[in-house]
């Protein structure tokens, strides 16, 4: 183990193994102050956080190079967070979300065109709300908020609480999928051990997260966008694929993950990175109007990944 510089707040935060080999070693990756993680002061784990140079101290597995966030608050205080969280930052760009929620349906459908779909972490239900088109949709989300957001805007099957705790019926579902989730969970290989158990033999589960081997996550070192205090794992395609094969998937496709945001979306993410920079491209935008208009943007840092479950022998599937 690296010392480190930023110790966390003593009595609060706790050291956890490796999601992936079970291993407690590690190597200090990223340090940086920690949020103190105490209830009540859990605002910086809100999805829509990004405080930049804040995300506490981040590992890497010297075994199977799994990288993620170590010290972290106790669960029971992440989960509490989630529960209670009300984010209406997230819906300020909600045409884009419907937008990017029919690009990863089109991926899906490459592969599964109809059945039983289940969105866990279905936030407010913009892909669902996409996906119902062709699916029997159903979505599990935490925040209470968010989940009846989803229920009344959109009219969606969407249960709140915690996927761990749901008794979906066996080899139910031919779809699964987890935007931006996993990065977020306490417990990613019991999570996808769960999703095995939900999806029929020869079942797809569908991905998207930040890459943490991308250039961009190179190249910015610890400044890159994706490292921020609401996540707890930093997947590349090599430890994500690692822990869907340990139980049992085989990986059918992964790519980066371009996604379409209004070009003042995309101008506000470059305000931590370079101030200057962001005054003169806001000045662009303003004078060109084009703030409200939307652009395809592939920073190529996310990554979208899709999985079929192997059948298990005598499944005759
Ligand atoms: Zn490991």
């Amino acid at each position: 183990m690296t010392p480190h510089k930023n110790p966390p707040p003593a009595g609060i935060l706790e050291t956890v193994k490796c999601n992936l080999c079970g291993g407690s070693d590690f190597k200090v990756k990223y340090d940086s102050p920690a949020p103190s993680g105490a209830p009540g002061e859990m605002a910086d784990y809100l999805a829509s956080t990004d405080r930049y140079g804040r995300y506490g101290r981040i590992v890497k597995c010297p075994s199977c190079a799994l990288v993620f966030t170590n010290p972290r608050p106790p669960t029971e205080n992440l989960v509490a967070s989630y529960c209670a969280a009300v984010d209406p930052d997230y819906t300020r760009e909600d045409a884009s979300r419907g937008i990017n929620a029919f690009l990863s349906l089109a991926t899906i459908r490459k592969f599964v065109k109809g059945g039983k779909l289940l969105d866990i972490g279905c936030a407010t239900g913009f892909f669902l709300n996409v996906a119902r088109s062709d699916f029997d949709a159903t979505g599990v989300e935490p925040s209470e908020w968010a989940a009846l957001f989803a229920r009344e805007k959109f009219g969606l099957d969407v249960s709140c609480g915690d996927f761990q705790k749901t008794d979906f019926a066996p080899e139910s579902f031919d779809a699964v999928t987890m935007i931006d989730v996993i990065e977020h969970l306490c417990d990613p290989s019991a999570a996808i051990e769960k999703v095995a158990g939900v999806l029929k033999p020869s079942g797809y589960i569908y991905l998207v997260t930040p890459n943490i081997e991308s250039f961009s996550a190179r190249v910015l070192v610890g400044k890159w966008w994706g490292l921020r205090p609401a996540h707890l794992y930093y997947f590349s395609v090599p430890t994500l694929s690692a822990l869907l094969a340990a139980h049992g998937f085989e990986i059918v496709m992964a790519r980066s993950f371009g996604r379409i945001f209004s070009y003042g979306y995309w101008a506000d993410r470059l305000k931590n990175y370079n101030p200057l920079f962001y005054k003169v491209v806001r000045k662009i935008i303003k004078a060109a109007d084009i703030s409200e208009k939307f652009v395809y943007i592939n920073t190529r840092d996310s990554m979208e990944i899709v999985a079929r479950k192997i059948p298990r022998t005598g499944d005759g599937k």
